[in-house]
């Protein structure tokens, strides 16, 4: 990939995120018991596994929704748990959440605007809109269109466009095809691919551990909390034992 800072950064040799033996719990019921895991600069990383496996609950780690119990989690080599979550968007995190969650009654526009809270200028606002739409143009010619009126797939790609609007070095997409037919999945995967083009970061909760492995490089298998397997996508493909063990696929 063609990306200047992408590549210094993969050059340097250092992880872009670590964790390391990462626990969490939900008041007193434990979900991540000791998560360790590393994402490289340009990758496209994986978190697959059943239903409760903890997929999510890494994800809101990462991103300040949730404070670890015990073990660290290192964002270009900086501790960040239990940062609040504004923090991390402002150290180059953004989160996509599962479920899509956009602002039904408001425009395309104005979602996008709510994505660049931590812009100073409205000009910096209209720049970073811009740069969204010129990547999706379907999102511009929606950009008057309520967004409770889109299509599943166009909410989805909303979702992404207003976390992508923090501009992110790290994307955390949290089932991006969650209750999308396949075409529409395969557009969202589409997009995804697009966006680690332009040199961003993902790291990706998916059940379909197909469309999973269609964008990733890697994966990590977890169960019950835990990390249970690391595997490149071709590797993991290509072991069905351990897809259905731990996936029923
Ligand atoms: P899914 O695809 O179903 O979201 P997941 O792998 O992302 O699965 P998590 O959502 O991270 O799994 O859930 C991990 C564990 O934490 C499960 O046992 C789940 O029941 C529990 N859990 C998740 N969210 C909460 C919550 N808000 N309060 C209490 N327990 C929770």
């Amino acid at each position: 990939m063609a990306n200047p800072i992408v590549q210094g950064a993969r050059a340097a040799g250092g992880h872009l995120l670590e964790m390391k033996d990462v626990h969490v719990s939900y008041g007193k019921t434990a979900a991540l018991h000791g998560v360790s895991l590393t994402v490289q600069p340009g990758e496209v990383v994986a978190l697959i596994g059943a239903n409760g496996a903890g997929k999510s609950t890494t994800l809101r780690t990462i991103s300040g929704l949730l404070r670890p119990t015990r073990g660290e989690i290192l964002f270009d080599g900086r501790g960040i748990g239990g940062m609040p979550a504004d923090r991390v968007v402002a150290l180059g995190i953004a989160q996509s959440p599962e479920e899509r969650h956009v602002w039904p009654a408001m425009s395309v526009y104005e979602n996008l605007s709510l994505g660049a809270y931590l812009c100073k200028s409205a000009a910096e606002i209209e720049q970073r809109i811009a740069k969204v739409y010129a990547r999706f143009p379907r999102l511009k010619e929606r950009h008057r269109q309520l967004a409770g009126t889109l299509s599943g797939g166009e909410q989805q790609m909303l979702a992404i466009g207003r976390a992508l609007m923090s501009e992110p070095r790290l994307l955390l997409l949290d089932e991006p095809s969650l209750g999308l037919s396949p075409r529409m999945a395969e557009e969202v995967f589409d997009f995804v691919r697009e966006i680690h083009a332009h040199g961003v970061t993902v790291l990706l909760v998916e059940q379909n551990v197909h469309n999973a492995l269609s964008v990733a490089s890697r994966a990590y298998v977890f169960e019950t909390g835990r990390v249970v397997a690391e595997r490149d996508a071709a590797g993991l493909l290509q072991d069905p034992e351990l897809l259905s063990a731990y996936l029923g696929a």
